[in-house]
C-alpha cells in the first residue's frame, strides 16, 4: 500500500482539527538520511552500539545484533542503571525489566525480573519458547532458571553503598535527567530493512517493589513494525506510558512523518499533557531506509548511532 504523502497527512490532520500538531512539528532540521544496515541506541552507548554491529557483521540477524548490543550494559558493573550492577529498589532488590521485537512482530518481555544478569535474553526466550509475550516477577524467574540462566547477586558494592547513603533521607523525588539514567533501547536495520529492536533496564533508582516503567512494554519502551519503522524510548517511564509513545512514534511516520518529527510530536504530546518540570523523556526511531531522528523534552540527552563510517554519539534536539 503506498504511504501518504506527508502534504496528504497534513491535510487529514488539519480536517481532523489536529492544529496544534502542526506547531510542534514543522522542522525538519534535524531529519538524518541513514544508510543500511544501521544500529542506533539510547545514550552513550557505543559499545553496544559495536557489540551489535559485530554480531550483524558476522551473523546477518538483526534480531541477534540488538539482543547482543543490549548484554553489554547489563553485563557492566559500572552502568548503573541496566542489569548487573543496577541500583536497586527502595527495599534493596534489584529489579529488572527488558523487552524484544523482531521483523515478523514477536515480541517477549521481563518485568520485575531478580537475580539473571540478561533480562533481555530471557524476554527472547519468552517470545521463542512460551505462548506468551511478557512474564513477571517469581514466574518470570523460575522460567528463566528452567532455561539455563544463572541465579546470582546482581546488587554491586558501590550501588549498595549509595543505597545506604540514600536511605538516610529516604527522600525518593525522581528526576530522570539528572540521575543520569542510561536506559538502553537499541534498534537496528540489516542490509534488507529488516527491524528488530531491544530494551532493557533496572528502572527507577529507589522505586517503590513492584513498580514497573515502560521499557518492557510493548507499545510504550520499544516498538517496531516491519513495514513502517521502530522506536524506543528512555526517561521517566509513567510519562512514557500513559502517551503510549513508542506505538505513537511509529504510527506516526506510517502517516508520513519522518522519525525526527514523529520523535517531535509524540514528546509534544507528553509536554501538553503531562507536567514535565524535572522529568526527562528521550524517543529514537528510524525507518525502514535507515533514517534515523531523536527529540527530547530537556537537553543532555545524546544517542549513538552506528553504520559502516563507524560509530558516532550525536546530541538530540529537545524542547526546552
Ligand atoms: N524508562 C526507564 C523507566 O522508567 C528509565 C530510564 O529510561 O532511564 O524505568
Amino acid at each position: 500500500m503506498k504511504k501518504p504523502s506527508r502534504r496528504q497527512f497534513i491535510n487529514t490532520s488539519l480536517a481532523l482539527g489536529a492544529g496544534a500538531f502542526l506547531n510542534s512539528c514543522q522542522s525538519t532540521k534535524t531529519v538524518e538520511s541513514g544508510q543500511l544496515p544501521i544500529i542506533i541506541s539510547t545514550w552513550n552507548n557505543v559499545q553496544a552500539n559495536n557489540a551489535a554491529w559485530e554480531t550483524l557483521t558476522e551473523k546477518g540477524n538483526i534480531l541477534d545484533a540488538v539482543e547482543a548490543g543490549a548484554r553489554v550494559p547489563e553485563a557492566d558493573p559500572a552502568d548503573q542503571s541496566v542489569g548487573y550492577g543496577g541500583r536497586p529498589d527502595r527495599e534493596g532488590n534489584v529489579t529488572l525489566d527488558a523487552c524484544i521485537m523482531d521483523k515478523d512482530g514477536n515480541c517477549g518481555a521481563v518485568t520485575f525480573l531478580q537475580h539473571i544478569k540478561h533480562p533481555i535474553s530471557v524476554a527472547r526466550k519468552v517470545m521463542e519458547e512460551t505462548p506468551h509475550v511478557m512474564l513477571s516477577g517469581a514466574g518470570a524467574l523460575e522460567f528463566a532458571l528452567e532455561q539455563g540462566f544463572e541465579k546470582q547477586d546482581l546488587l554491586t558494592e558501590k550501588s549498595k553503598q549509595e543505597y545506604i547513603k540514600w536511605l538516610e533521607t529516604a527522600e525518593y523525588k525522581p528526576k530522570v535527567n539528572i540521575e543520569l539514567h542510561d536506559t538502553i533501547g537499541i534498534i537496528g536495520a540489516d542490509s534488507n530493512g529488516d527491524l528488530s529492536g531491544a530494551c532493557t533496564t533496572s528502572g527507577l533508582a529507589y522505586k517503590m517493589p513492584g513498580r514497573v516503567g515502560d521499557s518492557p512494554i510493548i507499545g510504550a519502551g520499544l516498538f517496531v513494525d516491519n513495514e513502517v519503522g521502530s522506536a524506543v524510548a528512555t526517561g521517566m517511564g509513567e510519562l512514557v506510558m500513559r502517551s503510549v509513545g513508542s506505538f505513537l512514534v511509529v504510527e506516526l511516520m506510517r502517516q508520513g512523518l519522518s522519525p525526527y518529527e514523529a520523535c517531535k510530536e509524540a514528546v509534544m504530546r507528553i509536554v501538553r499533557r503531562q507536567d514535565t518540570a524535572e522529568l526527562q523523556v528521550g524517543y529514537i526511531a528510524m525507518n525502514k531506509d535507515g533514517t534515523y531522528g531523536a527529540y527530547s523534552i530537556k537537553p543532555g540527552f545524546v544517542f549513538a548511532v552506528t553504520d559502516e563510517n563507524g560509530t558516532i554519539v550525536k546530541d538530540a534536539e529537545s524542547y526546552e
